[in-house]
């Protein structure tokens, strides 16, 4: 089955500085699909996907700002989807809308935390204030819900690269079990930090949180940088996601057939079947140079997974 991917709100409580819904070449492009946000039109789309998909992803921009979120998950819920909601986590910091969304029957909650620092966290939103209101959130969802069904998205940008292994340990300590790293998409070299300088401080900061028992996905990544951890790609067990609103109609034909390629240095790899390479944007910033000698020719390609998620 497939996941009913829809961008709910046009708008956003934060200003990241790698926001895939205002990055331009998405824009020009027109990747970015519009939003379908009242309840009459959720409900159609809900009610006309149902044999095909049985998880409904409410992204946006921001979707907890969209005055019939929760009617729209109670909708869902009735129609007999699970309900995923992708969201900066800032109007969660109300405990009572928090418990509202619980009792709406929200299945999965996936939160952006970029950095266990307030003032990194601050800068990449683009938001004064916005780390107190992801954390307060975060904190409210780890005392009223399952930890179990809480992710936290981690954007790996230039700023808070240094700092992952740390941002681990703060996760682990507000009693996140669930993360995933997600290869910025950016043309700015600024806010790209190129794959060599990511290769060690992710690699690290998996290692401790698998140390820490906890469930571990990447995202964007090319295998070659990912050593032991390349069988935690979230690409290799990932369901389409149909979309909304767009030319584009699914999720992995934006991502294979327009958003990343492989390079010329690819030529041969053991990885090449299940490998995506990274970001069209990334080669744009850093060129292929990097990916020489990496082509894996040997051994198993995915040695390792130590806590794949079911
Ligand atoms: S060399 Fe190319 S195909 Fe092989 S893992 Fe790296 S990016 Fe993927």
């Amino acid at each position: 089955m497939k996941s009913l991917a829809i961008n709910f709100w046009p708008t956003c409580s934060n200003r990241c500085v790698f926001c895939f819904c205002t990055e331009h070449d998405l824009v020009a492009e027109d990747l970015t699909p519009p939003s379908v946000h009242s309840a009459a039109d959720v409900g159609k789309a809900l009610v006309a996907n149902r044999n095909e998909c049985d998880w409904v992803i409410l992204s946006g921009n921001e979707p907890t700002l969209n005055p019939d979120l929760l009617v729209v998950i109670m909708l869902a819920k009735r129609i007999g989807y699970r309900v995923d909601l992708r969201t900066n986590g800032r109007r969660l910091k109300d405990r009572t809308f928090c418990r509202r969304l619980l009792k709406a029957g929200t299945d999965r909650i996936n939160i952006t935390l970029l950095s266990a620092d307030a003032d990194i966290h601050d800068a990449l939103s683009g938001a004064p204030g916005a780390f107190a209101d992801t954390v307060a959130g975060i904190r409210n969802l780890v005392s009223l819900g399952d930890p179990e069904a809480i992710t936290v998205y981690i954007v790996v940008t230039r700023k808070n690269v240094a700092w992952l292994e740390k941002h681990v340990t703060y996760l682990h300590a507000l009693g996140i079990r669930d993360i995933q790293f997600n290869c910025v998409y950016h043309t700015d070299s600024d806010v790209v930090p190129s794959l060599s300088d990511v290769e060690q401080p992710l690699q690290a900061a998996i290692r401790t949180a698998v140390g820490f028992g906890m469930r571990v996905q990447v995202y964007g990544f090319p295998a070659c940088f990912l050593g032991e951890y390349a069988g935690l790609a979230s690409e290799l067990t990932k369901s389409n996601e149909v979309m909304l609103g767009s030319r584009i109609t699914d999720y992995h034909s934006v991502r294979t057939d327009l958003g990343k390629r492989k390079t010329k240095y690819c030529a041969g790899c053991m990885a090449g079947p299940v490998c995506e390479g990274t970001w069209k944007s990334y080669y744009g910033i850093y060129g292929e140079e990097e990916f020489k000698k990496r082509a894996i020719k040997r051994g198993s390609i995915y040695p390792k997974d130590p806590k794949k998620k079911s």
